[in-house]
């Protein structure tokens, strides 16, 4: 699980975060919505260390993201040691960042092959049969080029889930496709979870977030504004901004 406390951040004189708490429970899948600007994607890049926090931690399955303890003092931690912590974060944006001189399958390899150092052959198989249970079977040996928006950003879903993550962190995975290739990313994304995928997900897609959020967050203005079970906050939100977000957006 991930839990994150007293989360901060600021450019320059803009405080992005202020004080951010979440708790995310093994298996258990949280959606992020909240009105553009409000730090969702910020808390993101925070919880995997993309973006150094100013004040407050991160903890992925009780390691700290980032700063490591030494007699009683907290240090920010080595490249090294960041990156394999990161490692155990998948990552889903918007755009799918794909290596377009890549096939789906290569795409996929690369990071078990390259930064574990896993048999090549025993990560194609990994691969295919990762790219097989997003429905890419058959798509295996394309081109990034050669495949839909849909298509690319379900390879990214598999490259993530290829490093085998604690956690899949997931950005507006769908607001970058035509609005007939989003419910494929989003099957799959429900697949995900529902084999037990711990995962953040930043979206608009609020019926997504009602079918398969075990809870739904609302940020505004760099704070979690209410949180609680998908229904609830969907339905019956408790605050008044949140309820007013939800029927600007539905
Ligand atoms: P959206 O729904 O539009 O994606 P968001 O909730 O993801 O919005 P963020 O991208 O986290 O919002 O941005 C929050 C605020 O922080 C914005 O005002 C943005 O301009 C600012 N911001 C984000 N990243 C940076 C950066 N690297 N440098 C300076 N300002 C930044
Ligand atoms: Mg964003």
């Amino acid at each position: 699980g991930l839990r994150l406390r007293g989360i901060r951040k600021s450019f320059g004189a803009q405080e992005v975060l202020r004080g951010v708490d979440l708790d995310v429970a093994p298996g258990e899948v949280v959606c992020v919505i909240g009105p553009s600007g409000s730090g969702k994607s910020t808390l993101l890049r925070c919880v995997n260390h993309l973006e150094p926090v100013d004040a407050g931690f991160v903890l992925v399955d009780d390691s700290l993201v980032g700063y490591e303890h030494r007699d009683g003092r907290l240090f920010e931690s080595s490249e090294r040691d960041v990156a394999r912590t990161r490692r155990r974060m998948g990552m889903v944006f918007q755009q799918f960042n794909l290596f377009s001189h890549l096939t789906a399958v290569r795409n996929v390899t690369l990071g078990p092959v390259r930064v574990l150092g896993r048999d090549p052959r025993e990560a194609e198989q990994e691969a295919r049969g990762l790219l097989a249970r997003v429905g890419l079977a058959a798509h295996a040996d394309k081109l990034p080029a050669q495949l839909s928006g849909g298509q690319q950003q379900r390879v990214a879903i598999a490259r993530a889930m290829a490093m085998k993550p604690a956690v899949m962190l997931f950005d507006e995975p769908t607001s970058a496709l035509d609005p007939e290739l989003v419910g494929e990313v989003l099957t799959v994304m429900h697949d995900l979870a529902a084999q037990g995928m711990t995962m953040i997900v930043v979206t608009h897609e609020i019926g997504f977030a009602h079918d398969v959020a075990d809870t739904v967050v609302f940020m505004d203005e760099g704070v979690i504004v209410e949180s609680g079970p998908a229904e609830q906050v969907l339905l019956s939100p408790k605050s008044e901004r949140t309820a007013a977000f939800l029927a600007h957006v539905r």
